[in-house]
Formats: structure tokens, sequence, C-alpha cells
């Protein structure tokens, strides 16, 4: 965590109440940038898949995530589109 390029910016990975497709896609398309500038990404990517974490980790939005194979009951992408 000491490493992590995402310390203080938690509002860009985990989504608001009620939050729109759109806006979704704006707020990960921002923590996606500061993901790609991290020193643990491919650690952090492993723990949440291995964690089924929700949220933006490791690069990797619920949706992928979940599409990689690591399974979530809700991915957020998924949900809001059935
Ligand atoms: S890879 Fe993980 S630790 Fe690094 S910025 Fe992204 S979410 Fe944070």
């Amino acid at each position: 965590m000491n490493d992590a390029a995402c310390r203080g910016l938690s509002d860009i990975f985990f989504p608001p109440a009620a939050e729109r497709p759109q806006a979704r896609e704006r707020r990960e398309q921002m923590a996606r940038a500061v993901c790609e500038t991290c020193e643990v990404l491919a650690t952090c990517r492993d723990f949440a898949r291995n964690h089924h974490e929700y949220g933006f980790w490791g690069g990797e939005s619920e949706e992928q995530r979940h599409q990689a194979g690591f399974h979530l009951i809700a991915p957020i992408g998924i949900r809001a589109r059935s």
C-alpha cells in the first residue's frame, strides 16, 4: 500500500451511490490512468482477482475482472446493462 499510486484517490476507484454509466466510464478512465503509473499494478491486480474485490483495482474494472474469470456476484458494468 505504501507504493500505491492511488493513495488518497479512493474517490475515483470506488463508485458513488447511483453512479450513471457515463460517469462510471469517466471515473474508471481516470483510475486506469493512475494504475498505468503504478509500481505495484501486477500485485494489486492479482490480489483483487483472488479476493473478488469490488471497485477498480490493478488497472481493471469489476466487469473486466469478472470477464477474466474472477467472478463477482454483481459486477457493476454487467449489472448496469442487464
Ligand atoms: S494498481 Fe492498484 S495500487 Fe496501483 S494505483 Fe491501481 S489500484 Fe492503486
